[in-house]
């Protein structure tokens, strides 16, 4: 029996990318001690309090079917949090609960996109997005960003693909590059998507990890909260990312298609971790800068270590727990980089061309590891590029 070509062919064929993830986490499992800067998770588990207030509220009952579109409360808490930040009037009516952002990223683009309706998305990207679109059933466009840009995409580049198609997915702060869109980039971004009738889908996961300038919302600009899809989550904010809790924002009516959507496939969230999300949110914005402090510590350290070196470049780190890092002195790709520096320093990083070929010749490394590990790690991988840099 066969499988659907819709999911047969959700990876698009080719690489996916995660060779040498693979690779280090064989490694792992053979016994090498392997330093692992490669994936999106904190180091810190989620904190205890909101674990207990799970706990409190499932053994109070809240273990059966959760409302779909999300307990009320946690919408008007998100509805308030969202007003608040953006100045765009936001109630619950605008926001669907989903197990976490990922599941957020789909719906989106199941709203807005038909079979086959090109949806526009920037290259370096985070490496589900395709598969994403595709399992939407629409037909991915990949717009290149620039190194030499710092990774801020072009308005007239977008612009010149932009003619019927329906959606363009942004991210900022962005994962993989750290770099957060400026306001002269959202608005000619949003300019575009007025222009061109695009839905924007806007990828805000990292709001809360911002290192330098400010997170601006395209949600807030003008002419954009009728066709803004917001996608928030409380993975990466919260350190709850097992906990899958995230949602989506946009006008009522696509909520309420996104919520016959949800009825048909998640039906909805667990309420003991809405619960919780509710109880964490409320925490405030101390506890958001304190989840965020480790990767502000880390980057100045990487800062450091850098400032010390001339091999690796380090593209703006502006923002989201990951730095992006230019390794093409060293002539080679950011695969060859990140295998070489696995095999002979038992140092995993994602190479650049993981996230599309807009950052070949470069890796990511996530900040993710304990300080004086990470700055150890660093130092080695400069090392490397050093020695592969003075060889060529
Ligand atoms: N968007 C981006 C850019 C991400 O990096 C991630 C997770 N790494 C997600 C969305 C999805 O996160 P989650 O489903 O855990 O909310």
């Amino acid at each position: 029996m066969q499988a659907s070509q819709r999911i047969a062919g959700l990876l698009g064929g080719g690489s996916d990318g995660w060779g040498v993830f693979n690779t280090a986490r064989q490694m792992i499992a053979d016994g090498v001690a392997v330093t692992e800067l490669t994936i999106g998770e904190h180091d810190i588990r989620t904190a205890a309090p909101i674990l207990q207030e799970m706990h409190r509220t499932a053994l109070a009952g809240h273990t059966g079917y959760a409302s779909i579109p999300g307990v009320t409360a946690l919408r008007d808490e998100i509805a308030a949090r969202v007003t608040a930040r953006t100045g765009v009037e936001t109630t619950r009516a605008n926001i669907m609960i989903t197990p976490g952002g990922q599941s957020a990223l789909y719906a989106a683009h199941f709203a807005v996109c038909d079979p086959g309706d090109r949806a526009l998305y920037l290259d370096p990207f985070y490496a589900t997005y395709p598969g994403t679109l595709r399992g939407a059933s629409a037909n991915p466009v990949c717009i290149q960003t620039r190194a030499e840009d710092a990774f801020q995409p072009r308005a007239d580049e977008i612009a010149a693909v932009a003619a019927g198609a329906k959606s363009l997915l942004i991210n900022t702060p962005n994962n993989p590059t750290g770099v957060v869109y400026s306001r002269a980039t959202l608005e000619g971004i949003a300019q575009v998507c007025r222009d061109h009738e695009l839905w924007l889908i806007s990828d805000e996961v990292y709001d809360t990890q911002v290192w330098e300038g400010v997170h601006l919302s395209p949600r807030a600009l003008p002419g954009m909260a009728e066709r803004t899809l917001v996608v928030g989550s409380m993975s990466k904010s919260h350190a709850m990312t097992g906990s899958r809790i995230g949602w989506v924002i946009g006008p009522e009516d696509m909520v309420g298609h996104m919520i016959n959507l949800a009825t048909h496939t998640t039906y909805g969230v667990p309420g003991f971790i809405q619960d919780a999300a509710l109880y964490a949110l409320q925490l405030g914005e101390g506890f958001e800068a304190e989840i965020a402090a480790p990767f502000r510590r880390r980057r100045a350290i990487a800062q450091r270590v850098l400032a010390e070196q001339n091999a690796v470049a380090l593209v703006p780190a502006q923002g989201a727990m990951y730095l992006m890092l230019d390794v093409r002195s060293t002539g080679m790709s950011g695969e060859d980089f990140a295998l070489a520096l696995l095999k002979e320093h038992r140092i995993a990083t994602m190479p650049g061309e993981s996230f599309g070929t807009a950052a070949a010749g470069h890796v990511r490394v996530a900040m993710t590891i304990e300080d004086g590990a990470f700055e150890t790690a660093l130092k080695t991988l400069c090392a490397f590029a050093e020695t592969r840099a003075s060889g060529r």
